[in-house]
């Protein structure tokens, strides 16, 4: 049939060849491609509308021109110099996964539909879960789209368990008034949590940092006690393992004994940092986090997940389906008497697709000791950066384990000197930089080690880049 939609047996093997063989040369070359590209807008969208569906073109055709569309138009965030936000080198198998993933189309909606989908997730997740010190019987979870939908999630959670009737009800139904706790440090996705939930950001406290810009404890009492006399209800708060400025870890087990005493529903977002729990020694930067209600670790970052692969862990474990769950009479219930968990009653998403699949099939292939060496590795690379600068003369501005560096230059540290480095490093495409205000009045330069494949000389080559762009 003429819908160019199959194309038949032969037409498909060559598509699916050729991609292999793009991907191949894209990793072949990809060391020797600007690490950003140059941003003209309308060339870009010339480009982009060149492709007419009015007059639709041969798949080898499409294939070539958007495989140089991404190659030209992107910052390619695997290359081993890009020392950006937590954007992670994919692998093989992550990309074997999701192409499987696709062609299976598996939807986690009901698990009599996807009972292998379903398993591997249910494993992930204790697996998981167990490594950050939940207890494997009442710890659950559910892959998530990103941190984000985790973040909310945990949101969700916890007024649902404070407040059940809240579901039927409404928000408006909850007399007294549920505040929130985070830093300016912490995920600005806790703002849209507040958004989303109904109680609105004004319901967030912004709690101080101190000098290592990890919650300050005193400040956070404080403003619990003046809430409580005020009548608000201290509910949530949200702790941070590895800021996504910063890199800094708030006190866990500070924070977590604060909670418990307060009856409060206490999460950790560990987007980034929950790598590790790939170490059990590093892990002890983490200590309490068993105790917290909740927890966010997203496998698209240091765990290296193409895009889209968030997770959210709980040791509440009827506290998802309580949220989450509503009759649908369409729904395939035949698990035939099987006690079995269906996706679609446990999370925000309905049909999704096969998340777990590339955490899965990596961990399957690394297995926890790669992830150890990965993720050691990377923090060894960071400790490199951090002398060599100090050795250059940079200043370092942040304090943290993880491989985050935060730093200034001696003399010129405004903004607009800082941004002025910043701006040559990426416009020179060898390199890729962030320009981040740790505080109001704290401008820094940020390089996070995000590849696996950066190696000593890629550290050595970024500082000579910084050395020049300083001028
Ligand atoms: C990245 C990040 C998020 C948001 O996660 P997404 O996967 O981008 O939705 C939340 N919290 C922290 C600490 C992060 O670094």
């Amino acid at each position: 049939m003429e819908f160019n939609l199959d194309l038949g047996a032969e037409k498909r093997k060559n598509i699916l060849e050729s991609v292999i063989n793009k991907i191949d040369e894209y990793y072949r070359n990809l060391d020797l491609l600007p690490v950003a590209p140059k941003l003209n807008l309308d060339e870009i969208r010339s480009y982009v509308k060149s492709i007419n569906f009015d007059k639709p073109g041969t798949p080898a055709k499409i294939i070539e021109k958007t495989f140089k569309g991404m190659s030209q138009y992107q910052v390619h965030t695997s290359h081993p110099m890009y020392f950006g936000l937590f954007n992670p080198r994919t692998t093989p198998m992550g990309i074997a996964a999701d192409a499987l993933a696709a062609t299976f189309n598996s939807q986690l909606a009901a698990w009599s539909h996807n009972p292998f989908a379903c398993e591997v997730e249910k494993y992930l997740i204790n697996e998981i879960a167990c490594r950050f010190g939940y207890d494997s019987e009442s710890a659950d979870g559910t892959f998530a789209t990103g941190g984000a939908e985790a973040n909310i999630t945990s949101l969700l959670c916890a007024l649902t368990h404070f407040y059940p009737e809240y579901l039927d009800k409404g928000i408006g139904s909850i007399k007294n008034k549920p505040v929130l706790y985070m830093t300016e440090q912490g995920h600005h996705s806790f703002i849209r949590a507040a958004r989303v939930s109904g109680l609105g950001s004004e319901a967030i406290r912004i709690i101080p940092v101190d000098a290592e810009l990890k919650m300050d404890i005193e400040a956070l009492q404080e403003q619990i006690n003046n809430d409580r006399k005020m009548g608000y209800h201290p509910m949530f708060l949200a702790a941070t393992a590895g800021t996504t400025g910063a890199g800094t870890i708030d006190r866990i087990d500070k924070l977590g004994e604060i909670t418990g005493c307060e009856k409060m529903w206490f999460h950790v977002d560990a987007a980034y940092g929950g790598a590790l729990i790939f170490d059990k020694e590093l892990l002890k930067h983490y200590t309490g986090i068993e105790r917290s209600d909740s927890i966010t670790f997203d496998a698209h970052k240091w765990m290296n997940a193409p895009m889209g692969a968030g997770i959210f862990l709980t040791r509440h474990k009827e506290i998802l389906y309580n949220t989450f769950y509503i009759k649908a009479n369409y729904m395939p219930t035949d698990s035939a008497g099987m006690v079995v968990e269906d996706p679609f009653s446990r999370s925000i998403q309905w049909s999704r697709r096969f998340i777990g699949l590339k955490v899965f099939m990596n961990l399957a292939v690394a297995g926890w000791e790669g992830y150890r060496k990965a993720v050691n590795h990377q923090i060894e690379m960071g400790n490199l950066l951090r002398e060599l600068l100090i050795e250059s003369g940079w200043e370092i501005l942040n304090s943290t384990p993880l491989p985050v560096v935060c730093f200034t230059e001696k003399t010129k540290k405004s903004d607009s000197d800082l941004i002025s480095i910043c701006n040559k490093v990426v416009a020179s495409g060898k390199a890729w930089i962030s320009f981040v205000k740790l505080t109001d009045t704290v401008p820094a330069l940020r390089a996070c080690i995000t590849n696996y494949m950066t190696e000593e000389k890629h550290i050595h080559a970024l500082v000579d880049i910084l050395n020049d762009a300083r001028g």
